[in-house]
């Protein structure tokens, strides 16, 4: 089968590699149809994630149901599914508690040998471990595009926007709006808040943030933490949602929230190490809240919000190319001139 494999550091190819199997009574083949490129597929372009040459990449990607093992309920071959970012246990201390993403066990598609060692998504064929809870059946008459994104990034957003404890009436910061950043202003808008602030310094996005819904806010023209105080009578906003992960944006999310209010950070750490401002925090009765998304837990909620009209995540994709492309996708994605790209196989 065809798939986008690591080689080295700014080396991915499209390749023949051998079709993945089932192999466990758990599993799940799955033909995929569609797959994305993600931020978390960039820091392995860059060698900044550890992975082995010929480890298959791809973490967002939904499919066909081809083949199922003995122990599979949920599914039959024919269902249309997407699947979660990663595979956890289900019945670790951790997953009883519905913490999925702290599975003792957890595996990552396309991250290779040192994080599970499953298959990919940009890919033809990826196999899904404990398919019953990493997967979910696509409603019918619902897109792959309209799907795709449960599985990571629209969970990753609605993550965020949960944990920022979003109150009707609420003015809210999101901070940064690449792709995370955008399902983070969509699925806060679902929290009732009656202004939601999208920072960002590329044009396009502020443009998109607006359509969907966002008030944008330049941050290549305006101080950010300044204009939202002046919008909110010099107080700050009731909350903010980090996106980007950088210390200057984390910076940003924490000074522009109100004495008393939340930050909460979706966007990966660049550092691993930072300066904790304590002294603010205990003067101005905030709240830091950060994590990797809980994804498994999400999935249904937001398909059948999908389903609903109340989230248009499709919206966000900027680019439709073909799997055989994925080397010139990788180009365009690094040099920021597509927003998201999905691939057809
Ligand atoms: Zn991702
Ligand atoms: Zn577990």
């Amino acid at each position: 089968m065809r798939a986008v494999v690591f080689q080295d550091k700014g080396d991915f190819r499209v390749e023949d590699v051998p079709k993945p199997s089932i192999a466990r009574g758990s599993d799940v083949l799955v033909k995929v149809t569609l797959g994305a490129i993600c931020g978390s597929d960039l820091h392995i372009y860059h060698g900044h994630t550890p992975i082995n040459p010929g480890a298959v990449i791809g973490h967002e990607f939904v499919g066909t149901v081809e083949e199922v093992g003995a122990e599979v309920r949920r599914f039959q071959p024919g269902d249309r599914v997407v699947s979660s970012f990663y595979a956890a246990c289900g019945h670790c201390y951790l997953c009883r508690r519905g913490w999925f993403g702290q599975c003792v066990d957890k595996a990552i598609f396309g991250h290779g040998e040192y994080f599970g060692d499953l298959g990919g998504g940009q890919a033809e064929y990826v196999v899904v471990p404990l398919a019953d809870q990493t997967l979910e059946r696509i409603p019918e008459g619902m897109t792959d595009e309209q799907a795709i994104f449960v599985g990571d990034i629209l969970a990753t957003g609605y993550f965020g926007a949960e944990r920022a404890e979003i109150q009707p009436g609420d003015s809210v910061a999101v901070i940064g709006a690449g792709p995370v950043g955008l399902c983070a202003v969509m699925t806060a808008q679902l929290f009732g808040p009656a202004r939601v602030f999208a920072v960002d310094m590329v044009p396009e996005r502020l443009r998109l943030a607006g359509e969907l819904g966002a008030i944008p806010v330049d941050g290549s023209r305006v101080n950010a933490t300044e204009f939202l105080k002046a919008q909110t009578e010099d107080h700050g906003v009731d909350a903010s949602i980090e996106c980007v992960g950088h210390v200057s944006a984390v910076e940003t999310a924490i000074d522009c929230v109100r004495g008393g209010g939340t930050i909460s950070m979706v966007g990966v750490p660049s550092k691993t190490l930072w300066d904790f401002p304590l002294m603010h925090f205990w003067l101005f009765d905030k709240t830091f809240r950060s994590g990797i998304c809980n994804v498994p837990a999400y999935m249904r909620q937001l398909l059948d919000l999908v389903e609903a009209g109340r989230l248009r995540p499709e919206v966000i994709i900027s680019h439709r190319m073909r799997l055989e492309e994925a080397e010139e996708a990788y180009r365009m994605f690094d040099a920021r001139e597509a927003t998201k790209i999905v691939l057809t196989m």
